[in-house]
């Protein structure tokens, strides 16, 4: 493993002070509290971020909601000429996202670059889709010719959007976009640590058009912030860990309010044994991007490798060695391939799984150190075997780079050893045979399965809906459901003359008889 940074490290010419004060001017906090916002790569605080009182959330949830009524009666059209125009200035400024994002979260850049793709690619699919989506569809109600039905889809009001630090441009902008889309407010909560790169992004949004008042930001702890924000939205978008989805989950549902939980995950990866050798050297790439991207922090992320027994000594062999030869480093360039952890906090967490897998009885195969001299929260590549499920690292997430490698004699075994987890968020099987894997992956409990790929594919495919099933979450984003999800559906329903029920005089015998041989017509002619 190489080392670059520690030393003489400047932060981006982007990232002034005038910016920084810019960008958290809009956030309110009329106590006067601040949390001090820090570069991840030398812990030197950047910017005083206000903190959001109750009263000044109520009071963001106000303004949201006079905008909304406004926007609302916008055309679809005119409103999705705002995201043509954003689109462009996101792509424009997409480098100076990327510095906000490293800042604040201490990514690598390649990531950081990566990260900043996911709003236009969200832009671009929905300006597509949402015409046909958001118009009114009309269709024969139950009396053929004499009635219609018409699906009109409404906005839900305003959108409360709870988002992670470890995307926090893609979960702060993305998932706000439909729902701004479909004629709805926003009221966003990012994480304290990285609320720069989603302040920059609506600032964007709003010299496209958007107007004013129309996407609220708040900050402020989750425990904090979290109550009033939900008690005030109409529907709650969370991306985050489970125990805090199941927190969200509760209040939305005694609010009676829709949500969507998009929450963590202890991903597996099964390779057969049918490999070539050029199948082996994709695998090798694309996995170790799979665990070791983001310095492991995508829920998506691979954490459990399941190697064929016949062909463990060699694959693992491979991937060891790959693993090794990354290049970690704090640099505002292209240069490293692993960036730091977003906390000293997470590091630690992070730490304490290796060390408690070692405990008991784990080995490490490469890697397993904390880097002090890179940067505060720097953790290297880990690959460990013979973890076990009494190991923090054998059960629930660990969120870092971290990976563990196991063998399995029969491919029931490993489907079997994959889906022994309370998670079901993503999942990846690698064959030379891609039916042999798709027969592999149907058996996969989990809401995505990449075939030959770890995780990008599944997330980049904007129109398919994305989830986890078990307790990695509920609902979806992306594809249809992830636009028609902020909306309620109104049932607009036309009788053009009353002619339900007996006829004045009719006998009630002969009515039903009537009304059951309508129905074996309806039935016949295939009218709904
Ligand atoms: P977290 O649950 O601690 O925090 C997420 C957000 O929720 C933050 O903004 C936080 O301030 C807020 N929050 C915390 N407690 C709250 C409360 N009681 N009420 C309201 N808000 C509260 O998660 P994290 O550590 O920031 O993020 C990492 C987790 O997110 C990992 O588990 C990861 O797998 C998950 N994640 C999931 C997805 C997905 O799409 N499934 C994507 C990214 C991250």
């Amino acid at each position: 493993m190489t080392a670059t940074g520690g030393t003489a490290l400047r932060r981006p010419a982007s990232v002034t002070d005038e910016l920084l004060e810019r960008l958290v001017a809009r956030v309110p906090g009329s106590s006067g509290a601040t949390w001090k916002l820090a570069e991840v790569y030398t812990g030197e605080v950047l910017v005083e971020l206000p903190q959001s009182t109750p009263t000044d959330i109520e009071r963001a949830f106000h303004e949201a909601r006079a905008a909304q009524k406004l926007w609302s009666q916008w055309s679809v059209k005119k409103r999705l000429e705002v995201f043509e125009r954003a689109h462009t200035l996101l792509v424009d400024n997409a480098l100076t996202t990327a510095d906000l994002i490293q800042v604040e979260s201490g990514k690598n850049r390649r990531m950081a670059v990566e990260e900043t793709c996911d709003p236009p690619m969200i832009i671009s699919h929905y300006l597509k889709r949402a015409p046909s989506l958001l118009k009114p569809k009309t269709r024969g109600g139950p009396i053929p010719f004499l009635s219609t039905s018409t699906e009109v889809h409404v906005p839900k009001g305003v959108v409360g959007i709870i988002a992670p630090w470890n995307f926090p441009f893609a979960t702060g902008l993305s998932d706000a976009i439909p729902a701004l889309m479909a004629g709805n407010a926003v009221v966003v909560k990012p994480d304290n640590k990285t609320a720069l790169s989603p302040l920059y992004g609506i600032s964007l949004l709003e010299e496209a058009g958007l107007p004013k008042g129309l996407f609220q930001v708040v900050c402020g702890e989750g425990p904090d912030v979290g109550p009033t924000l939900i008690d005030n939205a109409d529907y709650i978008m969370f991306t985050g860990s489970t125990a805090t989805g199941r927190v969200i989950g509760e209040r939305a549902g005694r609010n009676l309010i829709g949500c969507c939980l998009e929450l963590g995950g202890k991903n597996p990866m099964i390779v057969l044994d049918d490999l070539d050798e050029a199948g082996v050297e994709e695998w090798v790439q694309s996995s170790v991007f799979a665990v070791f991207g983001n310095t492991g922090q995508i829920c998506m992320h691979i954490e459990r490798i399941y190697l064929p027994d016949s062909r463990y000594d060699e694959l693992s062999a491979a991937f060891v060695k790959a693993a090794e030869g990354l290049k970690i480093g704090a640099a505002y360039d292209f240069g490293p391939e692993i960036g730091s952890l977003v906390s000293v906090d997470h590091k630690d967490r992070v730490a304490s799984h290796v060390a408690d897998a070692v405990a008991k009885g784990a080995t490490v195969r490469t890697g397993g150190r904390e880097r002090p001299e890179i940067g505060p929260a720097f953790f290297e590549p880990t690959v460990l075997e013979g973890v076990t499920k009494d190991m923090l690292a054998g059960q629930t997430e660990t969120f870092g780079p971290v990976v563990a490698l196991h063998r399995y004699r029969t491919v029931d075994e490993a489907v079997h050893l994959a889906n022994d987890t309370d998670y079901g968020l993503n999942a990846s099987v690698w064959s030379g045979d891609i039916a042999r894997a798709e027969a592999v992956a149907a058996r996969i409990e989990s809401g995505n399965v990449n075939i030959n790929d770890g995780l990008a594919t599944a997330y980049a495919s904007k129109g398919t809906p994305s989830g986890g099933v078990k307790n990695s979450g509920v609902g979806a984003r992306h594809g249809d459901q992830g636009l028609l999800k902020y909306t309620d559906v109104k049932n607009v329903a036309v009788l053009k003359k009353q002619v339900l029920g007996a006829r004045p005089g009719q006998d009630y015998d002969a009515y039903v008889k009537q009304m059951l041989s309508s129905l074996k017509l309806m039935k016949k002619l295939r009218i709904r």
